[in-house]
């Protein structure tokens, strides 16, 4: 399997790409908002517990997302490889999902992130929000409270992977074609 993290602030574009590398690559897409959205419509006992944290801009619980995580695992022995979205977002996170791959004797191959000022996060949210109904994205004060969320506890998932030489920054400004070529040099030059 070749397993990737796609990493970058909220309104970053990740979800976007994601789509376009799957189509090209067959990856199993694993994003933990889009699972926690289908736990909330479906308004499960998890996806009740998960809305109150999502609407105020707060991480819903890890022991939460890493047993959502590990379900989808374990349930696609065959895949490609795993494309990782909105998850791992705490140190925590991540120990676990590498705990989890090693049980599959599997791993993160590389890690990409997405680089986009604080500014044009704003502007895509507030894009965002006109159409896809996300009450946290319509809001100025829970965006703020996703970015720093984003600062304060996400950001150390990246320094993590650093020490083990797994991080790739690319700008994440541009079309969303010239984006999308960006990612796919990565992953053919890692996956050769
Ligand atoms: P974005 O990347 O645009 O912020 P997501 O759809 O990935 O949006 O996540 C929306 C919300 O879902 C987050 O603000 C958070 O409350 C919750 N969430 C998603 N993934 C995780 C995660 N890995 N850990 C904790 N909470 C998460």
């Amino acid at each position: 399997m070749f397993n990737i993290i796609l990493f970058g602030p909220p309104g970053s574009g990740k979800g976007t790409q994601s789509e376009r590398l799957i189509a090209k690559y067959g990856f199993k897409h694993i994003a933990t908002g889009d699972l926690l959205r289908s736990e909330i419509a479906g308004k499960t006992e998890l996806g009740l517990q998960a809305k109150s944290y999502m609407d105020q801009g707060q991480l819903v619980p890890d022991a939460v997302v890493i047993g959502m995580v590990d379900n989808v695992i374990t349930d696609n022995p065959d895949a490609y490889g795993f494309l990782f979205d909105g998850f791992p977002r705490t140190k925590a996170q991540a120990e676990a999902l590498d705990q989890l791959l090693l049980k599959h004797e599997e791993k993160i191959n590389l890690m990409i992130a997405l680089d986009v000022p604080e500014e044009e996060l704003i502007i895509r949210m507030m894009n965002r929000a006109k159409t896809s109904g996300r009450t946290d994205d319509a809001d100025p004060e829970v965006q703020k409270k996703r970015i720093s969320v984003y600062k304060n506890e996400t950001l150390a998932v990246a320094s993590y992977y650093h020490q083990f030489g797994k991080v790739i920054t690319i700008n994440g400004q541009g079309s969303i074609d010239e984006i999308f070529a960006a990612l796919s040099e990565e992953i053919d030059d890692h996956s050769a």
